[in-house]
């Protein structure tokens, strides 16, 4: 496959542009599961009709809360103004709501191009989200870095056929990195791999190769 340069940046929200704030055990034990029932949205998906309201205003209060607490990762802002000046679009896939991503925003002063949450289709880790929002930039999947800090976030780049990056921010970060193609620990990271890969994408290697001297 070719070296693609990147022209989009999708995030995913909370624990990446945030840091982490969700406590999804408590959040499970308040809808009455365990904590290894799996995750919230797919358990919620087999209530009944009546289960699922009741479930939903737990999640929708822990949201609202998780938005007025909410912290940015170190470097996140400054990441996403630099990507904006480089003509980079940005883009938001959560599992939360894009009014609660807009709300996020809006509190911290970022800005970004589009988002999609799970009122739009499919949650991560399908690869919708993904896709819808390389539609909407013009874009192949191969152009665009996802960079999350779960699971989901790498599934769903590699069910789309974007690349993944993984940022360590999650006690089983360990056992997640084999699905990514980056690992990094710290959100302006992704600046260095974007500059590489325009390096050595194709437009760029036909080119004469600049000599690295290490000067
Ligand atoms: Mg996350």
């Amino acid at each position: 496959m070719f070296n693609m340069a990147i022209k989009a940046v999708i995030f995913d929200l909370d624990g990446t542009i945030t840091r982490p704030f969700f406590d999804f055990d408590a959040i499970r034990e308040e809808m009455g599961f365990s904590p290894d029932a799996g995750p919230i949205l797919e358990l919620m998906e087999k209530m009944t009709a009546e289960q699922r309201k009741a479930a939903e205003k737990i999640l929708e209060r822990h949201e609202e809360r998780a938005v007025a607490e909410s912290a940015l990762n170190p470097g996140a802002k400054e990441t996403l103004e630099e990507l904006g000046k480089r003509g980079i679009r940005v883009g938001i896939l959560t599992r939360n709501k894009v009014s609660n991503a807009s709300a996020v925003a809006a509190k911290h002063g970022f800005k970004f191009d589009a988002a999609v949450g799970r009122d739009e289709g499919p949650v991560k880790p399908d690869g919708f989200g993904v896709g819808y929002l390389c539609k909407q930039f013009g874009i192949e999947p191969a152009e665009a870095m996802v960079v999350g800090d779960y699971l989901f976030d790498l599934l769903c780049a590699r069910a789309a056929g974007a690349v993944s990056v993984l940022l360590k921010n999650h006690r089983k970060a360990e056992e997640f990195a084999q699905y990514a193609d980056f690992v990094i620990e710290n959100i302006p990271e992704i600046i260095e791999i974007i500059e590489s890969k325009q390096a050595n994408s194709p437009q760029r290697t036909q080119r004469p190769q600049r000599k690295n001297n290490g000067a």
